[in-house]
């Protein structure tokens, strides 16, 4: 009938005090066999060692091992339909961590595996080297050659030169109609379109 275990694993954290790590396994190996099997003698040592993980709370004075505790408590809660501790040890591990912003980054450390970094695995847009695409129509120039300091990109992403009249990176130009691009926007605009934003004169060489 039931299928879905009442008892997960939890990620114990092995900076836990050596006490609440021990309970940890005792919990984790528990619920690793009451999962195969609903047995009652299993389900009674598991209320036991539910138990101890209360009254090693209570009794607790140690600060950082009072913590352990807290969190021992509450990933088992959190991994538990039914609820596992009665409601003044909950309250006390509510206490204990305090809700305090540090609460969330202790959690990701705890054997939770973070998503890959998004940014490392993206394509970077920066390793174009623009020498290298054959382009015809569209020419580099120095911020001198702008028609006006405040000349912005075709992109309507802003001006190219900043308050200080510097930019980040090269200037290019249409040679068709003159509108300017800051380097990153001609790269995208070559990967995008091949071709100039506002007159649509072709960029990229044709290759035979
Ligand atoms: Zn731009
Ligand atoms: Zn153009």
């Amino acid at each position: 009938m039931a299928t879905v275990p009442k008892w997960s694993k939890i990620p114990p954290d092995a900076k836990w005090d050596k006490k609440v790590r021990k309970l940890a396994d005792e919990y984790n190996d528990l619920a690793s066999k009451l999962q195969k099997k609903d047995d009652a003698k299993l389900s009674r040592k598991m209320d036991e060692t539910v138990f101890k993980i209360e009254e090693g709370f209570r009794n607790e004075k140690n600060t950082k091992a009072r913590r352990d505790f807290a969190f021992l408590i509450q990933l088992i809660e959190e991994r538990h339909k039914g609820g596992v501790f009665p409601a003044d040890i909950l309250h006390m591990q509510e206490q204990t961590l305090g809700g305090g912003s540090d609460t969330a980054l202790e959690f990701k450390q705890m054997g939770q595996t973070e998503p890959p970094s998004q940014t490392q695995q993206q394509f970077n847009i920066e390793t174009i080297d623009l020498a290298q695409v054959p382009m015809i129509n569209v020419e580099k120039i120095t911020p001198d050659d702008l028609e006006k300091v405040t000349q912005k990109c075709a992109f309507g992403d802003g001006e190219i030169l900043d308050e200080h009249g510097r930019t980040d990176g090269q200037i290019w130009r249409c040679k068709s109609c003159g509108t300017v691009y800051h380097e990153n926007c001609l790269r995208v605009c070559l990967l995008t379109k091949g071709s100039c934003l506002i007159c649509d004169a072709e960029y990229l060489q044709q290759q035979k």
